[in-house]
């Protein structure tokens, strides 16, 4: 069903900067933030939101909650590079979040543990303003929220999603009919999307394709409306131009596993003058040995079977390439089961597993126990190996304080 008429339906300008712009439904729901160009050299979301932000207002499509569109990294994206001083996507380890957020409460410079003021980078200011924005995003909200980073990648690639792997992140995730990546969220530290898991906020990151194809942007697109229709926000075919939304969007990942993760990270540094071959597409087959890349002490080969992910095809980044398997289904079916009877809170019973001696959501693992099955099993159970200052740890997600009641359906 159409409504065409929705006069409470609200569309809020953007602020030519932070704000790309919003749409207040008519009536109270979930509240989806959508971010674009944490990378300022991956501009198809800001495209793909702006079309949104149209068509819902133009067509006044009545909604129940509100879509937020946010920029990222203003400075650059005017410069048109991944990043300024630091990567705005590495920077949002739980020390440094509370710094900014303290100074956004007292006024003044961020400063660090012993009260320094931190050195200044484009990117800590803009992680600052972001961390506002939220705020105030927050208060705004009207139902739980959820939220969409939209990335591209330099290699072409069929769409994917990644995520920490909580439950509610992972039921958002599968909503969209591409593949989800597991465990980049270990391999990388101080992602922006940690610290919506911190908030219980449901996110997910999604990976759209190549960073200057047209078809990124029909991505971000088709990805918000398939998600808004599924969060309950607009009604199934409310939206002009729905139709096969889903059925195109899945058509983009065809063939692909359902669900993989990360088995192996090369990462890279400026010294190491790594050139990845020219020519692998993400998720391409790649053989145990199969040379992938070049740098100064020769060629790069992969020690693992598998897809080979990630591939760098830009200057910045020191991811030089990772290799992805396939996730059995079954294995999400157990860890939800797992988690959901509370078996994570008994991992401390494990063999070679200790509770953390000042930690009360980290275990410890003995020398002997730092195996593949130790720790894959503690993953089954929604732990994450971290590093902290007593050594290797594996830290329990925290888990979303799962959704909120929603507001009693309006009588139309
Ligand atoms: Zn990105």
């Amino acid at each position: 069903m159409k409504h065409t008429t929705s006069p409470t339906a609200i569309e809020e300008p953007g602020d030519h900067g932070r704000r790309i712009g919003a749409y207040r439904g008519s009536d109270p729901g979930p509240l989806v933030i959508c971010i674009a160009t944490l990378h300022g050299n991956e501009p198809a979301g800001i495209e793909a939101l702006a079309r949104v932000l149209d068509v819902l207002s133009e067509n006044r499509v009545r909604m129940r909650g509100d879509l937020v569109g946010l920029c990222g990294n203003l400075q650059a994206r005017s410069a048109g590079t991944r990043f300024i001083d630091e990567d705005l996507n590495r920077v949002w380890q739980h020390d440094r979040v509370d710094a900014v957020l303290e100074s956004l409460r007292a006024g003044g410079a961020v400063r660090d543990g012993d009260g320094a003021p931190m050195v200044g980078s484009a990117e800590l200011a803009e992680q600052r303003e972001l961390l506002a924005a939220f705020q105030s995003e927050h208060r705004r909200a009207r139902g739980p929220i959820h939220v969409l980073d939209l990335h591209t990648t330099s290699s072409e690639s069929a769409p994917f999603t990644t995520l920490g792997d909580t439950l509610q992140n992972r039921a958002l995730a599968l909503r969209l009919p591409v593949p989800v990546v597991l465990g980049l969220e270990e391999q990388i530290d101080g992602a922006m999307l940690h610290y919506f898991d911190r908030l219980g906020w449901a996110n997910i990151g999604i990976e759209a394709g190549q960073h200057a194809a047209a078809s990124s942007i029909e991505v971000h697109e088709e990805a918000v409306w398939i998600l808004l229709e599924a969060l309950g926000l607009i009604e199934a075919g409310s939206a002009p131009g729905g139709g096969d939304r889903r059925a195109r969007l899945a058509r983009r990942a065809e063939g692909l596993p359902r669900v993989l993760d990360v088995r192996y990270r090369h990462v890279v540094s400026e010294e190491d003058e790594f050139r990845m071959h020219p020519g692998f597409r993400n998720f391409e087959l790649v053989e145990a040995g199969q040379e992938l890349a070049t740098d100064r002490r020769g060629p790069v080969r992969t020690a693992f079977a598998g897809r080979v992910f990630l591939p760098l095809y830009q200057r910045q980044g020191d991811d030089g390439f990772f290799i992805v398997r396939q996730r059995a289904r079954l294995w999400l079916t157990v860890s939800r089961v797992l988690r959901t009877i509370g078996a994570d809170r008994m991992a401390g019973w494990l063999p070679g597993v200790r509770p953390h001696s000042d930690r009360g959501d980290a275990v410890t693992l003995a020398r002997w126990a730092r195996n593949r099955y130790v720790i894959g099993y503690l993953h089954l159970l929604g732990f994450i190996a971290r590093s902290d200052s007593g050594g290797r740890v594996m830290v329990r997600r925290q888990e979303g304080p799962g959704p909120r009641p929603e507001p009693p359906p309006r009588a139309s």
